[in-house]
């Protein structure tokens, strides 16, 4: 199954992947922070992925990815 992988450590929380979903399916943790002091963008409702790389386009850092994964 393709799905968006958010590489959290190279996060910078800006949030335009949160905008650019057309899904609705990634928010900003505030109750985590990655090693850079950032809050992370994280796909919160995976199944929803139709895999349309919106959200990888819209990163300036890279930290996200359609590929495929396993357990989906
Ligand atoms: S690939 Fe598309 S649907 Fe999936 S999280 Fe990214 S923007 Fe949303
Ligand atoms: S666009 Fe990239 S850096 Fe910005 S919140 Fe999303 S994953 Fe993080």
């Amino acid at each position: 199954m393709l799905r968006s992988v958010i590489y959290q450590e190279k996060c910078k929380g800006c949030g335009l992947c949160v905008v650019a979903c057309p899904k609705h399916i990634i928010e900003i943790n505030k109750n985590k922070l990655n090693h850079m002091g950032y809050f992370p963008a994280e796909v919160i409702d995976p199944e929803k992925c139709i895999a349309c790389g919106m959200c990888v386009t819209a990163c300036p850092d890279s930290a996200i990815e359609v590929k495929e994964t396993e357990n989906a």
